[in-house]
């Protein structure tokens, strides 16, 4: 019998990352996940824990000694180890800058010996303080300074970007940047910040949900599966390599009015209750207004657009989050 393909996933223990290793085992791949579990957890992947086609190092990217071989016979890598949640970044900038940097360069260094081609998940903080409706791949990045922490994220990923992209120049590297939006799902924490965990969790305790700042801020939440099935069929699409995709959903809404759609949905007695950003986060937090992908380019490229409606979205990840 033909020996099933390899696909590498680093961070696969995490949120995203364990849905797409369930969606690749279930495509018949072998899949070899590298992950130090510093935000994922082995219980994301309980599931195909017992999967024979399943490999798992514990370990930083930079130091699995399982990846330079796997890299000898993969077919393809999903590179989403990384430090992520705003909260995080806030609290631990130095290791969100080694992390981020180091370990794509590792990927990348790897990668390129053999031609492997890699998607690099980015996110959608690189458009950082842009004020526009609807966010392009190829507009002006505009970055705050490094006096505030919270930059520190958007830096280090599209550091990881260009890096890709140089190793894509110079080493021939096929390689994909895909900027994630706001992705939401079962198995996502609320530990690192995402809000959506937490409000679910509030209002299943009938305790209050907490909205930072004047609740207007807006953003667009993507189904996780939606986010996994964009991701496949980009690495999938040979035309896709040496070029960045938007990947997210379109359907907005104010973090207000996303308070009180989970009120309403889980029929649940809690209130909702502003609290300042410079209590939420640390004096001098910036957030942004708005986070809209334009995803014109993954639809052309792809023909997937993530559709999941956000009623459907909260419900199906209440019920699948389980009470603390
Ligand atoms: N947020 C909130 N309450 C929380 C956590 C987050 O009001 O308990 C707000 C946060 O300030 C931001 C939005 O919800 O405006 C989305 O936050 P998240 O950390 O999920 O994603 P990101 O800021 O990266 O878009």
């Amino acid at each position: 019998m033909k020996r099933k393909e390899l696909i590498i996933v680093t961070g696969g223990a995490g949120f995203i990352g364990s849905h797409l290793v369930e969606r690749l085992l279930a495509d018949g791949f072998r899949v070899a996940v590298v992950d130090d579990l510093s935000t994922g957890r082995l219980d994301n992947l309980q599931t195909v824990a017992r999967d024979p086609c399943l490999m798992i190092d514990l370990a930083p990217v930079s130091r699995s000694r399982a990846l330079p071989r796997w890299m000898r016979q993969a077919h393809a890598v999903y590179h989403l180890a990384a430090a992520v949640g705003v909260e995080l970044v806030v609290r631990a900038p130095i290791h969100v800058c080694r992390a981020n940097l180091h370990e794509t360069e590792a990927v990348l260094e790897l990668a390129a010996l053999r031609q492997v081609p890699v998607l690099l998940a980015s996110t959608s903080e690189v458009y950082g303080r842009s004020a526009r409706a609807e966010f392009r791949e190829e507009d002006d990045l505009i970055i705050g300074p490094p006096s505030h922490a919270r930059w520190t994220y958007a830096c280090s990923k599209l550091m990881d970007e260009f890096l890709a992209m140089a190793y894509a120049q110079e080493r021939g590297l096929p390689v994909i940047v895909a900027r994630i939006f706001n992705t939401v799902g079962p198995r996502q924490t609320g530990r690192y910040g995402m809000v959506l965990p937490r409000f679910i969790e509030a209002a299943k305790n009938n305790a209050p949900l907490k909205v930072y700042g004047d609740g207007r801020q807006t953003r667009c939440f993507c189904w996780v599966l939606d986010t996994v099935e964009a991701l496949v069929r980009l690495q999938r699409c040979a035309q896709a390599r040496g070029q960045v995709f938007n990947v997210g959903s379109t359907e907005e809404i104010s973090i207000l009015q996303l308070a009180r759609r989970v009120i309403r949905l889980l029929g649940s007695q809690s209130r909702v209750e502003r609290v300042p950003y410079a209590r939420a986060y640390a004096p001098g937090f910036e957030d942004l207004r708005r986070r809209r992908p334009r995803i014109a380019k993954l639809v052309r490229y792809t023909g997937f657009r993530p559709r999941t409606p956000l009623d459907e979205i909260i419900l199906r990840t209440a019920a699948a989050q389980s009470p603390s």
